[in-house]
Protein backbone atom coordinates (compact mmCIF):
# COMPACT_ATOMS: atom_id res chain seq x y z
CA UNK A 1 0.00 0.00 0.00
CA UNK A 2 1.55 3.73 -0.86
CA UNK A 3 0.52 6.47 2.16
CA UNK A 4 -2.54 7.51 0.61
CA UNK A 5 -3.91 3.63 0.21
CA UNK A 6 -2.93 3.21 3.94
CA UNK A 7 -4.33 6.23 5.07
CA UNK A 8 -7.68 5.49 3.58
CA UNK A 9 -7.32 2.02 4.57
CA UNK A 10 -6.71 3.54 8.15
CA UNK A 11 -9.75 5.70 8.11
CA UNK A 12 -12.12 2.70 6.85
CA UNK A 13 -10.91 0.42 10.00
CA UNK A 14 -10.57 3.09 12.77
CA UNK A 15 -14.30 4.12 11.67
CA UNK A 16 -15.84 0.94 11.74
CA UNK A 17 -14.32 -0.02 15.34
CA UNK A 18 -15.68 3.17 16.03
CA UNK A 19 -19.01 2.68 15.64
CA UNK A 20 -19.33 -0.05 17.80
CA UNK A 21 -20.13 0.64 21.69
CA UNK A 22 -20.70 4.15 21.80
CA UNK A 23 -19.63 7.07 19.33
CA UNK A 24 -17.03 9.73 19.85
CA UNK A 25 -19.28 12.25 21.02
CA UNK A 26 -20.87 10.18 24.47
CA UNK A 27 -17.93 7.97 24.28
CA UNK A 28 -17.52 4.66 24.15
CA UNK A 29 -18.67 1.48 26.49
CA UNK A 30 -17.21 -1.69 25.68
CA UNK A 31 -16.46 -3.27 29.07
CA UNK A 32 -14.78 -6.81 28.97
CA UNK A 33 -17.68 -9.39 27.89
CA UNK A 34 -20.32 -6.65 27.63
CA UNK A 35 -22.53 -7.10 24.20
CA UNK A 36 -20.44 -3.81 22.29
CA UNK A 37 -17.03 -5.81 23.60
CA UNK A 38 -18.15 -8.79 22.24
CA UNK A 39 -18.87 -6.92 18.74
CA UNK A 40 -15.47 -5.92 18.91
CA UNK A 41 -14.18 -9.30 19.54
CA UNK A 42 -16.07 -10.37 16.05
CA UNK A 43 -14.93 -6.79 14.19
CA UNK A 44 -11.32 -8.46 15.44
CA UNK A 45 -12.25 -11.68 13.77
CA UNK A 46 -13.81 -9.87 10.48
CA UNK A 47 -10.49 -7.98 9.82
CA UNK A 48 -8.03 -11.28 10.57
CA UNK A 49 -9.78 -13.18 7.83
CA UNK A 50 -10.15 -10.08 5.63
CA UNK A 51 -6.58 -10.49 5.76
CA UNK A 52 -5.82 -14.27 5.89
CA UNK A 53 -4.31 -14.38 9.42
CA UNK A 54 -5.31 -17.42 11.30
CA UNK A 55 -7.74 -15.77 14.17
CA UNK A 56 -7.73 -17.41 17.90
CA UNK A 57 -8.89 -16.30 21.10
CA UNK A 58 -6.68 -17.99 23.83
CA UNK A 59 -7.57 -19.43 26.89
CA UNK A 60 -7.81 -15.69 28.75
CA UNK A 61 -10.08 -14.55 26.09
CA UNK A 62 -7.20 -12.41 24.77
CA UNK A 63 -7.39 -12.53 21.09
CA UNK A 64 -4.46 -13.38 18.33
CA UNK A 65 -4.51 -12.99 14.85
CA UNK A 66 -1.41 -14.54 12.85
CA UNK A 67 0.70 -13.08 10.26
CA UNK A 68 3.19 -16.03 9.26
CA UNK A 69 2.61 -19.61 10.67
CA UNK A 70 2.48 -19.74 14.63
CA UNK A 71 5.78 -20.44 15.51
CA UNK A 72 8.36 -19.16 18.56
CA UNK A 73 9.95 -16.06 17.52
CA UNK A 74 7.05 -13.83 16.90
CA UNK A 75 6.65 -10.35 16.94
CA UNK A 76 3.62 -9.72 19.13
CA UNK A 77 1.93 -6.03 18.14
CA UNK A 78 -1.52 -4.80 19.11
CA UNK A 79 -3.16 -3.06 22.21
CA UNK A 80 -7.05 -3.75 23.72
CA UNK A 81 -10.54 -3.40 22.63
CA UNK A 82 -12.46 -2.65 25.92
CA UNK A 83 -13.19 0.78 27.13
CA UNK A 84 -13.07 2.64 30.64
CA UNK A 85 -16.74 3.71 31.34
CA UNK A 86 -17.36 6.72 28.63
CA UNK A 87 -14.00 6.58 27.56
CA UNK A 88 -12.44 7.95 24.02
CA UNK A 89 -12.37 6.71 20.70
CA UNK A 90 -8.59 6.09 20.34
CA UNK A 91 -7.69 4.58 24.10
CA UNK A 92 -6.80 0.66 22.52
CA UNK A 93 -8.46 1.49 19.44
CA UNK A 94 -5.81 3.06 17.80
CA UNK A 95 -3.38 0.58 18.68
CA UNK A 96 -5.39 -2.45 17.18
CA UNK A 97 -6.17 -1.20 13.81
CA UNK A 98 -2.75 0.25 13.59
CA UNK A 99 -1.95 -3.53 13.77
CA UNK A 100 -4.41 -4.48 11.15
CA UNK A 101 -3.11 -1.51 8.61
CA UNK A 102 0.43 -2.09 9.19
CA UNK A 103 0.23 -6.01 8.49
CA UNK A 104 -2.28 -5.27 5.25
CA UNK A 105 0.72 -2.58 4.16
CA UNK A 106 3.67 -5.33 4.59
CA UNK A 107 1.89 -7.71 3.16
CA UNK A 108 1.60 -6.00 -0.40
CA UNK A 109 5.85 -6.18 -0.11
CA UNK A 110 6.28 -9.71 1.48
CA UNK A 111 4.69 -12.55 0.99
CA UNK A 112 5.60 -14.03 4.33
CA UNK A 113 7.64 -12.20 6.93
CA UNK A 114 10.82 -13.61 8.54
CA UNK A 115 9.93 -13.61 12.01
CA UNK A 116 5.52 -14.42 12.09
CA UNK A 117 3.70 -11.38 13.38
CA UNK A 118 0.86 -11.51 15.95
CA UNK A 119 -1.49 -8.79 16.28
CA UNK A 120 -2.80 -9.36 19.98
CA UNK A 121 -6.27 -7.60 21.74
CA UNK A 122 -5.66 -7.90 24.89
CA UNK A 123 -8.82 -8.71 26.89
CA UNK A 124 -9.81 -6.35 29.95
CA UNK A 125 -7.23 -3.69 29.50
CA UNK A 126 -9.03 -1.22 31.48
CA UNK A 127 -10.18 -3.32 34.03
CA UNK A 128 -13.12 -0.78 34.39
CA UNK A 129 -15.73 -3.60 35.24
CA UNK A 130 -13.80 -6.24 37.95
CA UNK A 131 -11.68 -3.78 38.77
CA UNK A 132 -8.39 -5.08 37.95
CA UNK A 133 -6.80 -3.69 34.69
CA UNK A 134 -4.28 -5.08 32.09
CA UNK A 135 -6.25 -8.36 33.03
CA UNK A 136 -5.53 -10.26 29.80
CA UNK A 137 -2.26 -9.80 29.85
CA UNK A 138 -1.75 -10.48 33.58
CA UNK A 139 -3.47 -13.74 33.35
CA UNK A 140 -1.04 -14.86 30.16
CA UNK A 141 2.25 -14.01 31.60
CA UNK A 142 0.95 -15.04 35.22
CA UNK A 143 1.32 -12.16 37.02
CA UNK A 144 -2.13 -12.66 38.61
CA UNK A 145 -3.94 -15.74 40.68
CA UNK A 146 -6.33 -17.31 37.95
CA UNK A 147 -8.48 -18.29 40.87
CA UNK A 148 -8.83 -14.43 42.25
CA UNK A 149 -9.23 -13.21 38.90
CA UNK A 150 -12.68 -15.94 38.83
CA UNK A 151 -14.13 -14.75 42.23
CA UNK A 152 -13.77 -11.17 41.21
CA UNK A 153 -17.77 -9.19 40.96
CA UNK A 154 -18.98 -6.58 38.86
CA UNK A 155 -20.65 -3.76 40.59
CA UNK A 156 -24.07 -6.12 39.77
CA UNK A 157 -22.23 -8.67 41.88
CA UNK A 158 -21.58 -11.04 39.14
CA UNK A 159 -18.55 -12.62 38.98
CA UNK A 160 -15.44 -12.91 36.53
CA UNK A 161 -16.36 -16.56 36.03
CA UNK A 162 -19.82 -15.81 35.57
CA UNK A 163 -19.54 -13.01 33.07
CA UNK A 164 -17.08 -15.55 31.41
CA UNK A 165 -19.81 -18.60 31.06
CA UNK A 166 -22.26 -16.22 29.75
CA UNK A 167 -20.05 -14.17 27.17
CA UNK A 168 -19.73 -17.79 25.96
CA UNK A 169 -16.29 -18.32 27.24
CA UNK A 170 -14.77 -21.48 29.58
CA UNK A 171 -13.59 -20.19 32.94
CA UNK A 172 -11.48 -23.37 32.93
CA UNK A 173 -8.98 -22.25 30.89
CA UNK A 174 -7.77 -19.28 32.71
CA UNK A 175 -4.27 -18.96 33.63
CA UNK A 176 -0.87 -18.74 32.88
CA UNK A 177 0.27 -19.67 29.33
CA UNK A 178 4.21 -20.16 29.22
CA UNK A 179 3.77 -22.01 25.68
CA UNK A 180 2.47 -18.70 24.10
CA UNK A 181 4.37 -16.27 26.49
CA UNK A 182 7.27 -18.88 24.86
CA UNK A 183 6.07 -17.67 21.20
CA UNK A 184 6.61 -13.83 21.57
CA UNK A 185 9.88 -12.68 21.22
CA UNK A 186 9.00 -8.96 21.84
CA UNK A 187 5.80 -7.17 21.63
CA UNK A 188 5.43 -3.22 20.35
CA UNK A 189 2.25 -1.54 21.49
CA UNK A 190 0.86 1.82 19.60
CA UNK A 191 -0.70 4.06 22.13
CA UNK A 192 -2.51 7.55 21.89
CA UNK A 193 -1.13 9.55 24.46
CA UNK A 194 -2.72 10.47 28.05
CA UNK A 195 -1.21 13.46 28.62
CA UNK A 196 1.06 15.97 26.45
CA UNK A 197 4.12 14.96 26.64
CA UNK A 198 4.48 14.78 22.70
CA UNK A 199 2.35 18.34 22.61
CA UNK A 200 5.36 19.99 24.21
CA UNK A 201 7.48 18.54 22.00
CA UNK A 202 6.30 19.49 18.83
CA UNK A 203 6.12 15.57 18.19
CA UNK A 204 3.78 13.26 16.23
CA UNK A 205 4.95 10.19 17.38
CA UNK A 206 7.32 9.40 20.15
CA UNK A 207 9.03 6.35 22.27
CA UNK A 208 7.72 6.00 26.01
CA UNK A 209 11.17 5.17 28.04
CA UNK A 210 8.93 3.63 31.16
CA UNK A 211 5.77 3.31 33.34
CA UNK A 212 4.84 4.58 36.47
CA UNK A 213 4.14 2.50 39.45
CA UNK A 214 -0.07 2.43 39.76
CA UNK A 215 -1.87 1.24 42.57
CA UNK A 216 -5.72 0.96 42.96
CA UNK A 217 -7.28 0.46 46.51
CA UNK A 218 -11.15 -0.04 47.72
CA UNK A 219 -12.28 1.71 51.21
CA UNK A 220 -16.03 0.31 52.53
CA UNK A 221 -17.59 2.27 55.12
CA UNK A 222 -20.22 1.02 57.25
CA UNK A 223 -22.16 3.02 58.65
CA UNK A 224 -26.61 3.24 60.41
CA UNK A 225 -29.00 4.24 57.99
CA UNK A 226 -31.60 6.59 59.54
CA UNK A 227 -34.20 9.11 59.26
CA UNK A 228 -32.51 12.35 57.60
CA UNK A 229 -34.70 14.62 59.49
CA UNK A 230 -35.72 12.59 62.60
CA UNK A 231 -31.98 11.28 63.48
CA UNK A 232 -30.22 14.33 65.48
CA UNK A 233 -26.59 15.22 64.03
CA UNK A 234 -24.69 14.56 67.10
CA UNK A 235 -25.84 10.86 66.85
CA UNK A 236 -25.36 9.67 63.77
CA UNK A 237 -22.95 6.93 62.40
CA UNK A 238 -22.85 8.62 59.09
CA UNK A 239 -20.00 6.97 56.29
CA UNK A 240 -20.55 9.80 53.75
CA UNK A 241 -18.39 12.34 56.10
CA UNK A 242 -15.73 9.63 56.25
CA UNK A 243 -15.95 9.46 52.42
CA UNK A 244 -15.12 13.41 52.30
CA UNK A 245 -12.26 12.72 54.71
CA UNK A 246 -10.77 10.19 52.38
CA UNK A 247 -10.92 12.55 49.33
CA UNK A 248 -9.69 15.55 51.00
CA UNK A 249 -6.63 13.16 52.59
CA UNK A 250 -6.22 11.99 49.33
CA UNK A 251 -5.14 15.47 47.36
CA UNK A 252 -3.76 16.19 50.25
CA UNK A 253 -1.29 13.48 50.95
CA UNK A 254 -0.49 13.21 46.80
CA UNK A 255 1.05 16.40 46.86
CA UNK A 256 2.52 17.39 43.57
CA UNK A 257 4.26 13.64 43.50
CA UNK A 258 1.63 11.23 43.88
CA UNK A 259 -1.26 11.24 41.60
CA UNK A 260 -3.82 10.47 43.81
CA UNK A 261 -8.02 9.81 42.41
CA UNK A 262 -11.55 9.08 44.12
CA UNK A 263 -13.32 8.61 40.65
CA UNK A 264 -15.71 5.93 41.75
CA UNK A 265 -18.34 5.93 44.65
CA UNK A 266 -21.46 3.05 45.29
CA UNK A 267 -23.60 3.95 47.52
CA UNK A 268 -26.33 2.55 49.80
CA UNK A 269 -29.04 2.91 49.53
CA UNK A 270 -28.40 6.00 47.95
CA UNK A 271 -31.40 7.94 49.14
CA UNK A 272 -32.05 11.59 49.36
CA UNK A 273 -33.59 11.51 52.85
CA UNK A 274 -31.74 8.82 54.38
CA UNK A 275 -28.29 8.38 55.87
CA UNK A 276 -25.64 6.35 54.09
CA UNK A 277 -25.65 2.82 55.61
CA UNK A 278 -22.77 1.99 53.33
CA UNK A 279 -20.06 3.29 50.70
CA UNK A 280 -17.89 1.65 48.89
CA UNK A 281 -15.09 3.94 47.07
CA UNK A 282 -12.17 3.67 45.17
CA UNK A 283 -8.36 5.13 45.21
CA UNK A 284 -6.27 5.43 42.52
CA UNK A 285 -2.35 6.50 42.75
CA UNK A 286 0.40 6.52 41.18
CA UNK A 287 3.61 8.49 40.66
CA UNK A 288 7.27 7.98 39.33
CA UNK A 289 8.33 6.84 42.81
CA UNK A 290 6.61 3.31 44.29
CA UNK A 291 8.37 3.97 47.67
CA UNK A 292 6.13 7.78 47.29
CA UNK A 293 2.75 5.72 46.52
CA UNK A 294 3.00 3.66 49.15
CA UNK A 295 3.93 6.16 51.63
CA UNK A 296 0.91 8.53 50.02
CA UNK A 297 -1.74 5.94 50.80
CA UNK A 298 -0.75 4.92 54.09
CA UNK A 299 -1.21 8.35 54.86
CA UNK A 300 -4.41 8.78 53.58
CA UNK A 301 -5.59 5.26 55.47
CA UNK A 302 -4.47 6.14 58.28
CA UNK A 303 -5.92 9.25 58.54
CA UNK A 304 -9.19 8.02 57.13
CA UNK A 305 -8.82 5.18 59.87
CA UNK A 306 -8.77 7.65 62.34
CA UNK A 307 -11.68 9.84 61.37
CA UNK A 308 -13.95 6.52 60.59
CA UNK A 309 -13.18 5.98 64.61
CA UNK A 310 -14.47 9.22 65.81
CA UNK A 311 -17.44 8.99 63.69
CA UNK A 312 -18.43 5.62 64.64
CA UNK A 313 -18.14 4.19 60.95
CA UNK A 314 -16.75 0.70 60.66
CA UNK A 315 -13.84 0.87 58.05
CA UNK A 316 -12.43 -1.78 55.44
CA UNK A 317 -9.36 -1.34 53.44
CA UNK A 318 -8.28 -3.31 50.38
CA UNK A 319 -5.68 -2.84 47.78
CA UNK A 320 -7.16 -4.21 44.36
CA UNK A 321 -4.17 -4.31 42.52
CA UNK A 322 -0.42 -3.25 41.88
CA UNK A 323 0.95 -2.55 38.68
CA UNK A 324 4.45 -1.93 39.45
CA UNK A 325 7.01 0.75 37.65
CA UNK A 326 8.25 -1.00 33.75
CA UNK A 327 11.52 0.12 32.20
CA UNK A 328 10.99 -0.69 28.16
CA UNK A 329 13.70 -2.92 26.82
CA UNK A 330 16.62 -0.27 25.94
CA UNK A 331 17.37 -2.43 23.09
CA UNK A 332 13.73 -2.60 21.13
CA UNK A 333 13.62 1.09 22.56
CA UNK A 334 16.03 2.29 20.82
CA UNK A 335 15.71 0.82 17.17
CA UNK A 336 12.45 1.94 17.81
CA UNK A 337 14.00 5.36 18.15
CA UNK A 338 16.16 5.01 15.12
CA UNK A 339 13.36 3.67 13.02
CA UNK A 340 11.40 7.09 14.26
CA UNK A 341 14.46 9.01 13.31
CA UNK A 342 14.43 7.76 9.75
CA UNK A 343 10.67 8.70 9.44
CA UNK A 344 11.12 11.81 10.71
CA UNK A 345 10.07 11.65 14.09
CA UNK A 346 12.37 13.47 16.63
CA UNK A 347 11.37 13.17 20.61
CA UNK A 348 12.67 12.48 23.69
CA UNK A 349 11.43 9.48 25.32
CA UNK A 350 8.97 9.95 27.59
CA UNK A 351 7.70 8.46 30.88
CA UNK A 352 3.77 7.47 30.86
CA UNK A 353 1.44 7.48 34.38
CA UNK A 354 -0.73 5.21 32.74
CA UNK A 355 -0.81 1.48 32.56
CA UNK A 356 -0.47 -1.33 29.78
CA UNK A 357 -0.46 -4.56 28.71
CA UNK A 358 2.69 -3.76 27.27
CA UNK A 359 4.31 -2.75 30.56
CA UNK A 360 3.24 -6.10 31.90
CA UNK A 361 4.52 -8.37 29.02
CA UNK A 362 8.11 -6.09 29.99
CA UNK A 363 8.26 -7.17 32.73
CA UNK A 364 9.13 -11.34 31.07
CA UNK A 365 10.00 -10.39 27.48
CA UNK A 366 11.45 -7.41 25.62
CA UNK A 367 8.63 -5.02 24.80
CA UNK A 368 8.25 -1.08 23.58
CA UNK A 369 6.00 1.27 23.48
CA UNK A 370 5.11 4.40 20.61
CA UNK A 371 2.97 6.74 21.58
CA UNK A 372 0.56 9.11 18.95
CA UNK A 373 -0.13 13.08 19.71
CA UNK A 374 -3.37 13.69 22.09
CA UNK A 375 -3.63 17.89 21.59
CA UNK A 376 -6.03 17.69 24.12
CA UNK A 377 -3.63 15.39 26.80
CA UNK A 378 -7.58 14.38 27.85
CA UNK A 379 -8.16 10.53 27.92
CA UNK A 380 -10.17 8.10 29.47
CA UNK A 381 -12.93 10.44 28.37
CA UNK A 382 -14.84 11.61 24.97
CA UNK A 383 -12.29 14.51 24.44
CA UNK A 384 -9.67 12.14 23.54
CA UNK A 385 -8.56 13.00 20.33
CA UNK A 386 -5.40 12.38 18.03
CA UNK A 387 -5.81 14.74 14.58
CA UNK A 388 -6.00 11.75 11.44
CA UNK A 389 -2.59 13.23 10.08
CA UNK A 390 -0.86 12.12 13.34
CA UNK A 391 -2.56 8.63 13.59
CA UNK A 392 -1.16 7.80 10.05
CA UNK A 393 2.07 8.95 10.91
CA UNK A 394 1.70 6.33 14.02
CA UNK A 395 0.40 3.75 11.96
CA UNK A 396 3.10 4.24 8.99
CA UNK A 397 5.74 4.40 12.21
CA UNK A 398 4.52 0.93 13.44
CA UNK A 399 4.63 -0.05 9.65
CA UNK A 400 8.03 0.10 9.80
CA UNK A 401 8.98 -0.99 12.98
CA UNK A 402 7.81 -4.04 12.35
CA UNK A 403 9.33 -4.31 8.82
CA UNK A 404 12.36 -4.09 10.35
CA UNK A 405 12.11 -6.87 13.15
CA UNK A 406 9.93 -9.52 11.13
CA UNK A 407 10.61 -8.63 7.65
CA UNK A 408 14.57 -8.12 7.39
ZN1 LIG B 1 -5.18 1.79 26.62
Amino acid sequence: MIGSDMERRFADLFGSLGEIGGSPVSGYDRLIFNPAELAARRWFRDQAQRLNLDVQTDGNTNMWAWWGRERSGAIGTGSHLDSVVKGGAFDGALGVVAAFVAVEHLQQTYPEPLAPIAIIAFAGEEGARFGLPTLGSRLLSGAVNPQDVLARTDSRGTTFGDAMVAAGFDPDTIGPDTGRMAQLSCYVELHVEQGRGLVDQGAAVGVISDVWPHGRYRIELTGIADHAGAATMDGRADPMLVLAEWIRAAEEAGGDRVRTTVGRVVVAPNSTNTIASGVSAWLDARGAVAEEVDAAVAAIREITTNRAADRNVGMGFQEESWSPAVVFDSGLSERTQSVLARLGHESLPLATAAGHDAAVLGLQIPSAMLHVRNPTGVSHAPQEHASHEDCVAGVEALAAVLEELACR
